[in-house]
């Protein structure tokens, strides 16, 4: 930043939240400008394994008990149509970013056993989702994994989350968004009809409306809330494309720590979870080699055939919440201010879906998903 800012929206963030919410503001016909501490792309997205799911960390007849029939369905159609939107901004903007449908499999685990599945996958093909219980002889044509059953849906994808963010911003750029990094956003002061962001140099940004998208970094400003930070662990194989399973379907498991797997478009085997309840830096990175060992151990138990040695292995931070949903919309007693945290294995959804809510409310149009992912429950 070289002077100060005035524009209709501020979008705080860099990655896949701020690249998509700016997207979507820019379709309003509105001036945004973005701000970035580190530099765009360069948080939490680029460790995602990117997996597009409508299926929430929480299964729905369990979200059901937490939050009632009518909200939980609605959060699990948000989710659903937010893949459909996906694909449709990939393709509206022409973005190489391997965006591929897929379906999903979603083993039994100490969440929900077989029958349990059974149950699950009942519940949400009576509202209209598109899953199936699967018996094991099928589970095994599909995947050649073993296990008793599984739930089988369609409707899900993956994508190189680099790619899409990066595409994102470079529409962005082409159609008047301006970006700025390093810019780190240090105070914000809310009035009736603008708001006052002060940046660590010294500027002032004046804007009518801001957004804040700074992933797991927004809890400070939101201390209350029952989010919390975790610590995940990813390995990557090599290309071993003949090795695949047939429907290169992802594969995740109803199991706490659990694991997900999805294949790359180079033939690649990417697994994850391990997950950890704790947010510490040092501690996380201290214990790679050992959850890379864990899910090797892991992924060749599923899949014996593969060749399990990793070619890469990440760890990353994510927010969770009690319910498995996002936060999203105005953030309380910050007037003109809304805040994206998407969380869990459906940030990137969460994401697309926060987007659109934002979208919506700039433009004052009534929108029920308004009001489905409050910041305190
Ligand atoms: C290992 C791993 C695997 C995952 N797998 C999946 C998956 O399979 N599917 C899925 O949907 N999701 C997945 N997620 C979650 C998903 O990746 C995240 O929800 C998503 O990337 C978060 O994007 P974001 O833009 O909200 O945050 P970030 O990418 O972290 O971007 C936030 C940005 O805000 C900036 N910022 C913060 N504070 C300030 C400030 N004060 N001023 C200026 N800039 C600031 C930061 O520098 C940062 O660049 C995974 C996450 C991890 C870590």
């Amino acid at each position: 930043m070289k002077a100060s800012v005035k524009v209709d929206v501020a979008v705080i963030g860099g990655g896949v939240s701020g690249a998509l919410v700016t997207d979507a503001i820019l379709e309003t016909g509105k001036t945004v400008a973005v701000f970035d501490r580190r530099g765009f792309t360069k948080g939490s997205t680029p460790a995602s394994t990117a997996l597009l799911q409508f299926e929430i960390d929480e299964p729905l007849i369990h979200l059901i008990d937490k939050i009632g029939r009518e909200r939980a369905v609605r959060a699990y159609w948000a989710s659903a149509t937010a893949i459909d939107y996906l694909a449709a901004r990939v393709s509206d903007l022409a973005l190489s970013c391997g965006f591929r449908e897929r379906c999903a499999v979603l083993l039994p685990g100490n969440i929900l056993n077989a029958r349990e599945l059974r149950a699950e996958a009942a519940a949400r093909s009576r509202v209209g989702l598109r899953s199936r219980f699967v018996d094991g002889a099928e589970l095994r044509k599909l995947t050649t994994l073993d296990a008793a059953g599984a739930i089988w849906s369609a409707g899900a994808a993956d994508v190189d989350p680099v790619a899409l963010t990066d595409g994102l911003w470079r529409s962005a750029l082409k159609r008047g968004a301006t970006l700025y990094a390093p810019a780190e956003v240090t105070a914000v002061e809310p009035h009736r009809d603008f708001v006052t962001l002060s940046a660590k140099d010294g500027f002032d940004i004046r804007a009518r409306h801001v957004v804040f998208a700074t992933g797991y970094e927004l809890l400070k400003l939101l201390e209350g809330t029952k989010h919390k930070i975790s610590s995940t662990w990813v390995i990557a194989t090599k290309p071993q494309p003949r090795k695949l399973w047939p429907t290169q379907c992802s594969i995740w498991e109803a199991a706490d720590p659990y694991m997900y797997i999805r294949t790359t478009a180079d033939g690649r085997v990417v697994a994850g979870g391990e997950d950890e309840d704790f947010s510490d830096e040092d501690h996380r990175d201290a214990l790679l080699p050992a959850k890379t060992l864990a899910l090797q151990r892991k992924l060749h138990k599923l899949l014996p055939h593969l060749d399990t040695t990793p070619d890469a292995a990440w760890t990353g931070s994510f927010g969770v919440s009690p319910d498995g949903l996002p936060a999203i919309g105005p953030i309380p007693r910050l007037n003109r201010c809304f805040a994206v945290m998407g969380f869990g294995g459906n940030g990137i959804t969460f994401s697309a879906i926060a987007a659109k809510i934002i979208q919506r409310s700039l433009l004052g149009i009534p929108d029920a998903s308004g009001e489905l992912f409050p910041f305190f429950k």
